[in-house]
C-alpha cells in the first residue's frame, strides 16, 4: 500500500518542495515570446476542477510540498480561482505549507490583490517586460501598460510584496533593462531577468528574441555595483544586491548556466499533467489516478513512479538550424 505522506526524492537526492501548479492555460494578454496569436485553448472538460485542483495540491503538500506557486496562463482569469485559494490558504493555516503565492501578468490584480492578502497570500510574481505603454501593448499584444501599474498599485495598498519578472529581449527590452532595474527598487520592487526558453512555436523567431543575460549583467556592471548575495526564494534565480540603488536584482539563466543540480520543483498543469523538468518531455498522467478513487492511494503511488523519472537537468538550445522548439509546448501550459 502506498504511503501518501512519503517524501518525494528523486534519484540525484534532490526532494521536491516546490509545486507550481498552472491552473488554466488561457490568458487575456498574448505576450509574443509566449503565445502565437490565435491559440487554441483546451476543451474544458480536460481542465482539473478546482476540486480537483485542491485535492491535488492537498496530495502534494502531504507529501512534503512547503511552496505552491499558481501560474498560468494567467491564473486570476481562472473563473472562481479565489475559492481554491482560499480553501488552499487552510494548509497555511496548519503550517504544513509555508509560502502560497502566485505568479501573474498584474491585469486582474485590482479586483483580487486585497483577498489574495486577506488568504495569507504574501507575494506576488508580476511580469512585465518595459514601462513603454507602446511596446508594452506590442510585446502583450492585448495588454495595456496602465492595467499593470493599477494591478501594482493595488498590490501595494494591500501589503503584497512583489517581485518583477522580466524576460530579457534583444533589441526589444535590452536597453530599458536600467531604467526598469531604477524604477523597480525605487518602488521597492525586486526585478528578475529571464532568458528566452525555447517552448512552443510561436509567430517571430527566438534566435533574434533571445538575450544572454551575461551580457546584461556584463553591460549593467560598467554603471553599477553589483554584489553576488545567497539570497533565495525558492525557485533558481541568483542574486545580486545593486549598491547604487540598495535593491535586490534575480537572473534566471536556463540558457546561459544550468541551474539543475538544486532543482527542487515540479510542475502540474491544469490538465493534471505532471512535468517533472521544464526542458524534457517527460510527463505523467495524475488526471486518470485522481479521477479513478476518491482515496489518494493511487494518485500518490502515480507521483512517487514519476519523481524516480525526475531528470538530472534540461538541455535548451536556441540556434538557427534548429528549427523546431527544444520542447513543444508553450510556456502557458506549464506556467514557467
Ligand atoms: N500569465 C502569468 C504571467 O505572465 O506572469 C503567469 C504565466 S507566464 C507563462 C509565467 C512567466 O513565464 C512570465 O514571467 C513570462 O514572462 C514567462 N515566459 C513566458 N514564455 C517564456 C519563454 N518562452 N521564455 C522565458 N520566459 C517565458
Ligand atoms: Fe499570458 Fe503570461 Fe503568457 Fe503573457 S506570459 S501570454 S501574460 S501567460
Amino acid at each position: 500500500m502506498n504511503d501518501s505522506n512519503t517524501p518525494m526524492i528523486d534519484p540525484f537526492g534532490r526532494m521536491v518542495s516546490y509545486l507550481r501548479v498552472s491552473v488554466t492555460d488561457r490568458c487575456d494578454f498574448r505576450c509574443v515570446y509566449c503565445m502565437a496569436e490565435n491559440m487554441t485553448f483546451l476543451p474544458r472538460k480536460d481542465l482539473l476542477s478546482l476540486e480537483e485542483l485542491d485535492r491535488l495540491c492537498t496530495a502534494f503538500i502531504d507529501k512534503g510540498v512547503k511552496k505552491l506557486r499558481l501560474t498560468g496562463g494567467e491564473p486570476l482569469v481562472r473563473k472562481n480561482i479565489m475559492q481554491l485559494i482560499e480553501g488552499l490558504s487552510r494548509h497555511l493555516d496548519s503550517g504544513k505549507l509555508e509560502e502560497l503565492t502566485l505568479t501573474t501578468n498584474g491585469s486582474q490584480l485590482p479586483k483580487y490583490a486585497q483577498q489574495l492578502a486577506d488568504c495569507g497570500v504574501k507575494r506576488v510574481n508580476v511580469s512585465l517586460d518595459t514601462l513603454d505603454p507602446d511596446k508594452f501593448h506590442e510585446i502583450t499584444r492585448w495588454g495595456h501598460l496602465q492595467q499593470v501599474y493599477d494591478g501594482l498599485a493595488a498590490a501595494k495598498t494591500a501589503g503584497l510584496q512583489v517581485k518583477i519578472n522580466a524576460v530579457a529581449l534583444k533589441d526589444v527590452n535590452e536597453h530599458e533593462i536600467e531604467p526598469m532595474l531604477k524604477w523597480a527598487h525605487g518602488e521597492g520592487y525586486d526585478l528578475t531577468l529571464i532568458e528566452t526558453m525555447p517552448l512552443g512555436e510561436i509567430d517571430g523567431d527566438r534566435v533574434d528574441q533571445y538575450l544572454p543575460l551575461s551580457t546584461v549583467r556584463e553591460r549593467l556592471s560598467e554603471n553599477y555595483t553589483l554584489t553576488d548575495i545567497p539570497y533565495k526564494t525558492g525557485g533558481p534565480a541568483r542574486y545580486v544586491e545593486i549598491k547604487e540603488t540598495g535593491g535586490r536584482l534575480g537572473f534566471i539563466t536556463p540558457m546561459t548556466h544550468n541551474f539543475c543540480e538544486s532543482c527542487n520543483r515540479v510542475r502540474v498543469t491544469c490538465t493534471g499533467t505532471l512535468f517533472m523538468c521544464l526542458g524534457q518531455e517527460d510527463a505523467a498522467d495524475l488526471r486518470e489516478p485522481l479521477r479513478a478513487s476518491e482515496s489518494n492511494e493511487a494518485l500518490s503511488q502515480a507521483i512517487d513512479d514519476a519523481i524516480l523519472r525526475k531528470p538530472k537537468g534540461h538541455d535548451f538550445i536556441i540556434d538557427r538550424d534548429k528549427i523546431a522548439p527544444s520542447v513543444g509546448r508553450h510556456m502557458s501550459m506549464t506556467g514557467g
